[in-house]
Order: structure tokens, then C-alpha cells, then sequence
């Protein structure tokens, strides 16, 4: 097989995510051979460092030795059995360990398959929570102005980037947005809270949850706020009986410096969405856990209609559970967090020279995510797509969004590897301004 071959036949019968598909009449696309560690390489022998963790998913790096095995020997003894009626050993095991790493208060698990249909679940058992009350006019969404929940119709709707939710506006719920933290700064997390409180104060009655991403809004342009925000938005939610759902989708497992983000803010959310990072990047698995105060409002009688009947053929999928009690294993045994830290020192330091740059607006970093805001371009000139081309050519997958080129590698990343990725982006935006 030679890439060019496999380049046609893929576009003949592939449409891709999130691309123009006329793109590819110019852009060729990338048969990928094999990976391994944070390498993936083509059938031209090209490797390429994956700074993005293939679309941050990936924490341990591909084809990581530990986590094959563990599949591996859970494809011999049960790939998936239906989980309403029965249950297996993989997913109860993770069920106790996931209790006992998020917040204290979370007690329940509920597993889906993806980030988006685990943030539709945590959407649907709030409203059905407050439904179950006896409070029925509990049926709008907050959410965060910039923010992104993912791309099916309800998680859509608590979205708030153009550039994926504005076509199909007339297909979504209504939502609210409030203000998020204009920068990282407590008095715009303040000031920003106030807004909300507004906002509750006045239509709390309508209000079923505020859905947030703590910390870092992802795919909103990597715009980062500070902790004491989660704080604040915690005690308002309490105090007017509004759900705090966080969505920790992409910043969960790590990537803030803590194992969830609202670790750091010492909150207990109502609701926490994971996927991503939970299997290693290996296998498609979502999970929302909440209190036990939530699940006891749904359980009764059959007969009292108050169960939470929702479904996806593949919940708590034992190959993706088996993947996703491996990488807690290697979270565990190989004192990752800790060693992350020196890893977000290193690259902090390393950050610094992007300031020198003319083109750069701004540089910012949470734990293991690191920006850097480029200024001077019109979106038409499509500045992010010649940085990916220039990382490509030079060994390194970068995918910057928009005028934001940023960094989210696999943990396993070496000081040179650091340097490597952040050096070429270096190259490629001093090009940009030659
Ligand atoms: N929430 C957040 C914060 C995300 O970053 C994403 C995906 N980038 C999603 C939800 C949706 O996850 P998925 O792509 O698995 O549906």
C-alpha cells in the first residue's frame, strides 16, 4: 500500500470530520501507517510528533505497551455485553475508582459513549431531576459565552462558537450564555460572577443548570480563567437551585495540573462529564457521574415514572473499560500528575520566547495546555492552516485554532521532544511575519 493509493480511495468513499472536503484537492491527506509513543508515522516513513493528541485524547502515548495488553487480555474474555440487566467486572471497577479520584459528592456513574452524548445525558437528568421535584419550568440551559460542549443538537445548543453553531441556530434549544472571565485574572472571575448572579437572580425558577468548562475553554480559542471562578459559580448554583454541570471532556485527566479541574477549585460540581483522556485515547468511552441527592430524586416505583430511560447500544463498552482502568493505573503507579508538573515548568520557561515575536499578541498556560495568541491576521488568510502545513513538513502535527497555535501532548513527551515541537512552531510563526 502506498499513501498516494490510499490518499484515492479514502476520498472516494470518506467525507471527514470537521473539513472542506474541496481542501483536499490541495492539501493532501495523510495515511497514517503506525504511531507509537507520540510519534505517528506515514507509509513514506515521514513521523510526525502528534502535539495535539490526536484531538486531545491521547495520554499515554499510541500503541502504549501497558494498555494494549490490558485490551488484549480483555478481548479474550468479554468485548461488550448490554449493560441495562447486567454489568462486568471492568466497568464496576472503574465505576469505584472514578467515585473515588473526582470530587468528593460523586457518587453515580452513567456511561455513553462520547463527550457529546455524555454532555446530552448530564443536560437531560438535570432538566429530569428538577422535572422530578416537581419543578416543571426548570427547562433552560446556561452556559458560558466562547464556550464548546460538542456538535449533536443539545450539546450544540449550550455551544457559543460561531463558527460551528450559527448554521444551524433554528435547529436548537434555547439557551442563555453568560459572561465567561474576559482573562485569567480573579477580579474578571469576580466580575464575570456577578453577571450570573444577575442573571439567577432573576430567572433562576427557569434555570435548570449552567453546563461550564473548567478553566480552559478548548476549542473556544484555548481561553483560559481562574479558579476562584469555579468557586463563585459553586455557591451561586447552590444558593438559587441551579445544576452546576462541568464539563471536564477535554481538561479532565490532567491537563489542568490536577486529575479534574475542579480539583483545583475545590467544588463539587453537580455533574462532571469525561470521555477523551479516560481510555488513553485509545477507545471511544464517555461517563457522567453525579451525587447520590440526584439519583435518589429518580428512584421509585416503575410505576412512578421517574426512571432515567435513556440508552446508547455501547454503554460501558468492556474493551473501552479495560482501557480506561489501565490508564488509571499508569495515573496511579507512575506518579504522573507530580511529573507533569516539571514537564509544565519546562515548557513555561519555553513559552516565554514566543513573547519576543512580533506577530504574538499573548501567551497563556493551565498545567499541560499551553497558547500562543498570533495578532495582525484576517481570518481569510487562514494563518492557522499555513502553521499546520509548515509543523507537517517539519515533523510535528500541529493544529492551531484559528489564530491559535497551541500545544496538548501526551504526557510521555521528553524535554527534547518538547523542544522540537516548540521550536518548529517557533520557526513557523516567525516565518509567518518574514
Ligand atoms: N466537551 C468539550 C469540552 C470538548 O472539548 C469536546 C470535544 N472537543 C466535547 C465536549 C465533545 O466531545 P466529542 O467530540 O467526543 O463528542
Amino acid at each position: 500500500m502506498t499513501n498516494i493509493e490510499l490518499k484515492n480511495r479514502d476520498l472516494d468513499v470518506i467525507w471527514h470530520p470537521c473539513t472542506q472536503m474541496k481542501d483536499h484537492e490541495t492539501l493532501p491527506l495523510i495515511p497514517i501507517k503506525k504511531a507509537h509513543g507520540i510519534y505517528l508515522e506515514d507509509f513514506e516513513g515521514n513521523i510526525y510528533i502528534d502535539a495535539i493528541s490526536s484531538w486531545w485524547v491521547n495520554m499515554f502515548g499510541h500503541t502504549n505497551r501497558y494498555i494494549n495488553e490490558k485490551i488484549k487480555e480483555q478481548l479474550d474474555t468479554l468485548e461488550h455485553v448490554i449493560l441495562a440487566g447486567f454489568t462486568h467486572e471492568q466497568v464496576v471497577k472503574l465505576s469505584e475508582r472514578l467515585v473515588k479520584l473526582t470530587p468528593d459528592g460523586l457518587e453515580k456513574c452513567f456511561y455513553s459513549d462520547n463527550g457529546s452524548s455524555a454532555v446530552e445525558v448530564a443536560l437531560k437528568m438535570s432538566y429530569h431531576a428538577h422535572l422530578n421535584d416537581g419543578k416543571k419550568d426548570k427547562s433552560i440551559f446556561v452556559s458560558l459565552t466562547n464556550s464548546y460542549h460538542g456538535e449533536t443538537i443539545g450539546a450544540l445548543s449550550v455551544g457559543d462558537v460561531e463558527l460551528y453553531k450559527d448554521t444551524y441556530e433554528p435547529l436548537l434549544l434555547k439557551t442563555i450564555q453568560t459572561a465567561v472571565p474576559k482573562d485569567a485574572t480573579k477580579e474578571s472571575a469576580i466580575e464575570a460572577s456577578f453577571a450570573f448572579e444577575e442573571l439567577c437572580k432573576e430567572r433562576a425558577d427557569e434555570i435548570s443548570a449552567i453546563i461550564l468548562e473548567p478553566l480552559i475553554q478548548g476549542a473556544g480559542y484555548m481561553h483560559m480563567y481562574h479558579t476562584h471562578f469555579l468557586v463563585l459559580i459553586r455557591e451561586i448554583c447552590t444558593k438559587y437551585d441551579v445544576h452546576l454541570i462541568a464539563d471536564e471532556v477535554m481538561v479532565g485527566f490532567g491537563r489542568t495540573g490536577e486529575l479534574f479541574a475542579c480539583n483545583k477549585a475545590n467544588i463539587t460540581p453537580d455533574f462532571i462529564v469525561l470521555s477523551k483522556g479516560l481510555t488513553g485515547g485509545y477507545l471511544p468511552l464517555s461517563v457522567v457521574l453525579t451525587t447520590n441527592d440526584i439519583y435518589a430524586k429518580f428512584y421509585c416505583d416503575y410505576s412512578d415514572n421517574k426512571a432515567f430511560l435513556h440508552s446508547h447500544s455501547y454503554t460501558g463498552n468492556a474493551l473501552a473499560c479495560a482501557a480506561a482502568n489501565a490508564t488509571l493505573d499508569i495515573f496511579e503507579n507512575d506518579d504522573i500528575i507530580e511529573k507533569n508538573r516539571v514537564k509544565a515548568e519546562y515548557m513555561a520557561h519555553k513559552l516565554e520566547k514566543f513573547k519576543t515575536l512580533k506577530n504574538v499578541a499573548s501567551v497563556r498556560q493551565t498545567g499541560m495546555v499551553l497558547a500562543v495568541e498570533l495578532k495582525g491576521y484576517k481570518s481569510e488568510e487562514r494563518i492557522g492552516l499555513k502553521v499546520y502545513q509548515y509543523g507537517l513538513k517539519h515533523g510535528v502535527l500541529l493544529r492551531p485554532l484559528g489564530h491559535i497555535v497551541y500545544f496538548m501532548p501526551p504526557y510521555i513527551i521528553t524535554n527534547d521532544e518538547i523542544d522540537k515541537m516548540m521550536d518548529t512552531a517557533y520557526d513557523a510563526i516567525k516565518l509567518l511575519d518574514s
